[in-house]
């Protein structure tokens, strides 16, 4: 790796000035092999993974080819409000001195407001697509005159959930001269979408896949949904003074639950996700952001390419549905070379998902024992038989009994059941009565209840020899 300077790029006075404030001392690798192609107003598909300046490696470029004349020059779009916040305020320290007005556009906040804005003229718009869309329709925005088109995290603006309106926008930016895509990841499919946009871009990508993926410690905890938070509780108490934590949920719903989970163990926490309005997610970010707030609960949706140096551990309390959303998490952590660990929680049926996240990114993820406890802590719940490891989809586990047709039939059994153990009958599932033996089918939370009554008593007279069937 070639190191350059800053210097020898001879940035308009105004950047220089700015990056100089900024502490930074050399460009970042995508920025070096990125920026040069850009400033000479080509197209850019750059691959780079999380925290490795990207946003500057559009931005400079983007920066200096505008003028503060209120006329809209450039548009990036991102995928979250979150995201076009962080982008703008970082255009806004490249700026520096130079006077560009630098406008978000996403939706959740006024429109009227919004509209005024953009009626006095912005050159340069940072938004999400949905909100454009609406301010070009009400005729606040004019596509057609804009020159740089930019998308950050370009593998979700181009997959099916955001394409369509990024096409809508794209296709009416009938006098565009550059389009720049970064994005951490470009999967195949994404990278044949960059060919619609794009002319002859130049091709920026770490080859090395290994590369992408943050040099921190990963470690996955094999548990089921019952004993998540206890291997929660192990690492949180295993954290120091700085330490902080970003935990991932794959719902919204989960978010909430956990948050609240939280809450009642007296561990302090924030949470983040989509539903909030707009004014107290900021709130939220910026309490983690300034380390009043040492854990964030959120979906990958909220927290996408947030950029809080301070994580120091993110934990995977659900595992991601794609390989590239694990990536992108880990990314949360030892950003800007710092050091941090991942924690994922994987049930029995979950380690295939684990296996294969590892080997596409050429990463170990070893299965460890949760931390210990420290001395004189308390664990966050108590560690429970993990009945959800052997349940089905239903909740409910197979018990296997030793009796057969000769001495019971579903009915006895299951009447017996339901009073010697006095649970509801829907406690109890199939029953399914063999030669020699029975199987009852019981709900995961009242089974090792169940279970501890039919090993003590007996059932017309005989012992029934209960048995886990997994
Ligand atoms: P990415 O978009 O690739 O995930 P960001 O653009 O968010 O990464 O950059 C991550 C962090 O690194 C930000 O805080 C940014 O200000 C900082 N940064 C970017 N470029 C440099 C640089 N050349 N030197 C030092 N810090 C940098
Ligand atoms: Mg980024």
């Amino acid at each position: 790796m070639t190191s350059i300077s800053f210097n020898e790029w001879d940035l308009e006075k105004h950047v220089a000035d700015a990056i100089g404030q900024l502490g930074w001392e050399e460009p970042t690798q995508i920025q070096v092999e990125a920026i040069p192609f850009a400033r000479k107003g080509m197209d850019v598909v750059g691959q780079a993974r999380t925290g490795s300046g990207k946003t500057a490696a559009f931005g400079i470029p983007i920066i200096e080819s505008c003028e503060p004349n209120s006329s809209t020059q450039a548009i990036v779009l991102c995928p979250t409000r979150e995201l076009a916040v962080q982008v703008a305020e970082e255009f806004q320290s490249l700026q520096g001195k130079k006077g560009l007005s630098i406008e978000t556009v996403y939706g959740g906040t006024d429109i009227e407001k919004q509209a005024k804005l953009l009626d006095k003229g912005v050159d340069v718009i940072v938004g999400t697509p949905g909100r454009v869309i609406d301010m070009s329709k009400r005729g606040h925005i004019d596509l057609s005159k804009i020159g740089i088109f930019c998308l950050d995290e370009a593998d979700r603006m181009l997959d099916m959930g955001f394409f369509p309106d990024v096409l809508w926008i794209v296709e009416k930016m009938g006098e565009r001269e550059q389009t720049l895509l970064f994005s951490a990841t470009f999967p195949q499919e994404v990278l044949d979408a960059t060919e619609e946009f794009t002319e002859d871009p130049i091709h920026v990508m770490s080859e090395d896949l290994e590369v992408e993926v943050p040099e921190i410690d990963q470690f996955a905890i094999k548990v089921g949904r019952l004993n998540k938070m206890w291997a929660l509780g192990r690492i949180v108490a295993s954290m120091t003074e700085k330490d902080q934590m970003l935990i991932f949920t794959n719902t919204k719903r989960m978010v909430d639950m956990l948050g609240e989970r939280l809450d009642r163990q007296g561990v302090d926490s924030a949470s983040l996700h989509g539903d909030m309005a707009q004014n107290k997610r900021e709130k939220i970010l910026d309490k983690f952001r300034d380390g009043s707030k040492k854990i964030l609960v959120a979906t990958d949706v909220a927290a996408r390419g947030l950029d809080v140096d301070g994580i120091t551990h993110v934990v995977n309390y659900d595992l991601p549905d794609e390989t590239e959303v694990y990536v992108h998490r880990i990314g949360r952590t030892g950003r800007m070379g710092r050091s941090g660990q991942a924690w994922s929680f994987v049930s029995g049926s979950e380690i295939g998902q684990l296996d294969k996240i590892a080997n596409t990114w050429a990463m170990s993820i070893p299965v460890v024992e949760a931390p210990d406890l420290p001395k004189g802590t308390k664990e966050m719940a108590r560690l429970k038989e993990d009945w959800d490891e052997i349940s089905d989809s239903f909740g409910m586990v197979t018990v296997r009994v030793s009796v057969g047709k000769r001495d019971a039939s579903k009915l006895s059994l299951s009447d017996w059941i339901v009073k010697q153990a006095r649970v509801p009958e829907v406690a109890i599932g199939e029953i399914s009565i063999g030669d020699s033996e029975s199987t009852v089918e019981v709900h995961m939370k009242k089974a090792s209840y169940v279970i501890d009554v039919l090993k003590s008593r007996e059932f017309e007279g005989r012992s029934l020899e209960p048995a886990i069937v997994s």
